[in-house]
């Protein structure tokens, strides 16, 4: 067996060109325009990279983008006056802070500040406790995208075994809890699971968000599984791969995400749509209709 490569890249292009239509549309309607404050702290250069491509994102869809930088031995407070600023601010939509921040940050803090109806990376705990409950406000961008991702390959997920490898609070547990609320099994395996393999082998669909290259081999995957690849590793050689041995793991799975190409795009598409979701929220309240659903007509 060979697998599909199921392409991130084309499927997060047809999702943008929706996104455009969507800007337009509530431009028409109501004259707001989607706004995107971006936060980054430092001066790592995967941090900038992500937070130029997030910006060149915004400028393609028509979604404002204002980016805020700081030193990286900035004091915590001007960060979260800034933030408070922001919340304030009738013309931005969506803030997000890049993480990681520096040692001296307490992350909790800034998270804690952004508002929850401009928290369109789904970090605060609002929205965290709206994911556990069922009703999800801004689904946290990557395992949003991984759902997105299935779906548009029609891989149903009700009553699927899915093993998620990776539990931190931006990717392996939302994901989770997504899948759940999917009607998926689900087994969360993390960096103290004893054997990895007696759990992966049993999953009709891997997600695999670990940071480790090479984590996933051939013989701890079912023949005919789907394998999603969320891990981002760069190698000495400058090369990206993922937590999977790709070439391997084809041979046996029906479908796998490449890296790059899988998840990564649709990552940042998914902070584009609740950018939006969010400005049509605001819409929604000016109007005095009812408030527009948060995410994209769709069940997350
Ligand atoms: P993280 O915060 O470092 O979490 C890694 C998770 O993997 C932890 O839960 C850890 O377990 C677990 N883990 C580590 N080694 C393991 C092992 N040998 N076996 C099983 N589980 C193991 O990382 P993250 O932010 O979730 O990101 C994970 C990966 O996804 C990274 O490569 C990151 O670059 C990538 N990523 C990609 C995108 C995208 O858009 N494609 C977005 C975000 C992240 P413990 O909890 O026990 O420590």
């Amino acid at each position: 067996m060979t697998a599909k490569i199921i392409d991130g890249v084309a499927i997060a292009a047809k999702i943008r060109a929706g996104c455009k239509d969507r800007v337009r549309a509530l431009e028409r309607r109501s004259g707001i325009t989607p706004g995107l404050a971006v936060i980054l702290v430092g001066n790592d250069p995967a941090s900038a990279l992500y937070v130029r491509n997030k910006i060149r994102a915004c400028a393609d869809m028509g979604i404002r983008s204002l980016r805020h930088d700081f030193p990286v031995d900035v004091d915590p407070d001007a960060v979260i006056e800034t933030i408070e600023r922001l919340n304030r601010d009738p013309q931005v939509h969506g803030i997000l802070v890049q993480l990681p921040l520096p040692p001296h940050f307490n992350i909790a803090r800034v998270l804690r500040t952004v508002s929850a109806d401009k928290d369109v990376d789904g970090f605060h705990l609002y929205n965290v406790g709206g994911l556990v409950v069922g009703d999800t406000v801004f689904p946290p961008c990557t395992p949003y995208g991984v759902v997105k991702l299935l779906e548009h390959e029609s891989i149903a997920l009700e009553g699927k075994n899915v093993v998620v490898v990776g539990a931190s609070n931006i990717v392996g547990k939302p994901m989770a809890l997504m899948l759940m609320q999917r009607e998926a099994t689900v087994c969360i395996c993390h960096a103290k699971t004893r054997d990895l393999a007696q759990f992966t082998i049993l999953a009709d669909i891997l997600v695999v968000a670990a940071g480790h290259p090479q984590l996933i081999l051939p013989q701890m995957v079912r023949t005919g599984s789907v394998v999603i690849d969320v891990g981002i590793n760069r190698m000495p050689n400058g090369r990206f791969v993922g937590d999977v041995d790709f070439d391997g793991v084809r041979q046996k799975a029906a479908a796998i995400t490449p890296v790059p190409g899988g998840v990564g795009p649709m990552t940042v598409t998914m902070l584009l749509i609740n950018t939006i979701a969010s400005a049509e929220r605001t819409a929604a309240r000016r109007s005095g209709r009812m408030a527009a659903p948060a995410v994209d007509d769709e069940k997350v």
